[in-house]
């Protein structure tokens, strides 16, 4: 192929081109709207992280749409109309659940909203937490990779369902994917080992580390908000964390990226502790060309966040 035309020969091609779809453009229309994309079937995700998955495991078979943004807060996030028709439009729609998207739960289960409905977070054993005396399952599952790679296989067996003739595609998608996050897995493993072992303790803004704690050995000191980050913490609240931190002489605490980190803030300085530099991704990945911006890249940037902020000897996540 000449790779050098001649700018005439160009634009005579150009205009042969263009004459030949204005010529045709009746058919051009109709082949657009028959095209294999159109039959897509309709997945809605929840959340960031549930959309990654998805994205993922979905690759070009489905028409997917996410409706939380990146560092939006699943707690307390309010539907707004484009959702609702996001929502209705579906064939299929992955939640969470667990209840840590309480106002999409609750418009995902309104009238006219007849899509089918998984909770992709709820496929694994939960651990509990105590609210008002009484225990709750904990919908922060992502912090452990091996409940990610449960998370992989539910959503490819739900599109697989959903589409029967891209089984082939969702099965390999799904694996490569699961062979990443058992690397990670192993390498998370490896990284917190490299911590002092009286330093492997988290202090963070709200409760959503209780899942990457237990898997990678970690303990949950403090945090500053339990589950629901809508709850404000009162000065008594931020002095008993501030004298906890004191006493346990952990090296650094956490802001996180969905929540406001004025008062943890205000916790660092009244501890007399360092605030971790970077903010850990809690309920979210990251932008998009941020270094969370899949979950993958979210646990392994979290993972580096608190290596280094509690002193341990970080070495990057080779895939
Ligand atoms: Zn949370």
């Amino acid at each position: 192929m000449n790779r050098n035309p001649s700018l005439r020969i160009y634009l005579q091609l150009a205009a042969a081109v263009f004459l030949g779809f204005w010529l045709s453009g009746c058919e051009v229309n109709s082949t657009n709207q028959n095209s294999d994309n159109d039959d897509r079937p309709n997945v809605v995700a929840t959340s960031t992280i549930i959309q990654d998955l998805t994205e993922q495991v979905g690759g070009d078979e489905i028409e997917l749409t996410g409706i939380l943004q990146p560092g939006a807060d699943p707690h307390v996030y309010e539907p707004v109309p484009a959702d609702s028709q996001a929502l209705e439009a579906a064939d299929l729609i992955l939640y969470n659940g667990y209840n840590l998207e309480p106002g999409l739960i609750k418009q995902m289960n309104a009238a006219g909203v007849n899509a089918n409905k998984f909770a992709v977070g709820e496929v694994v054993t939960p651990l509990d937490f105590d609210y008002q005396g009484t225990k709750q399952p904990d919908p922060h599952v992502w912090g452990d990779a091996e409940n990610g790679i449960k998370m992989v296989n539910s959503i490819r067996d739900q599109l697989i369902a959903l589409s029967p003739e891209d089984e082939e595609e969702f099965n390999q998608n799904a694996a490569r994917l699961t062979e990443e996050l058992q690397q990670l897995d192993s390498w998370i493993s490896q990284q917190i080992q490299t911590i002092p072992i009286q330093q492997r303790q988290l202090v963070t803004t709200h409760d959503a580390f209780q899942y990457y704690a237990s898997a990678y050995g970690l303990q949950v000191t403090g945090t500053l908000i339990g589950m629901s980050t809508e709850e404000q913490p009162s000065a008594r609240t931020i002095k008993s964390l501030a004298d906890g931190i004191k006493a346990t002489k952990v090296p650094a605490i956490f802001a996180e990226t969905t929540i406001n980190p004025d008062l943890i803030k205000t916790v660092a300085q009244e501890a007399g502790v360092k605030l971790a530099p970077e903010e850990l991704y809690s309920d979210s990945i990251g932008a998009a060309g941020s270094d969370g911006d899949t979950y993958v890249k979210m646990l392994a940037a979290n993972t580096r966040t608190i290596v280094e902020a509690l002193g341990g000897d970080f070495t990057a996540f080779e895939r």
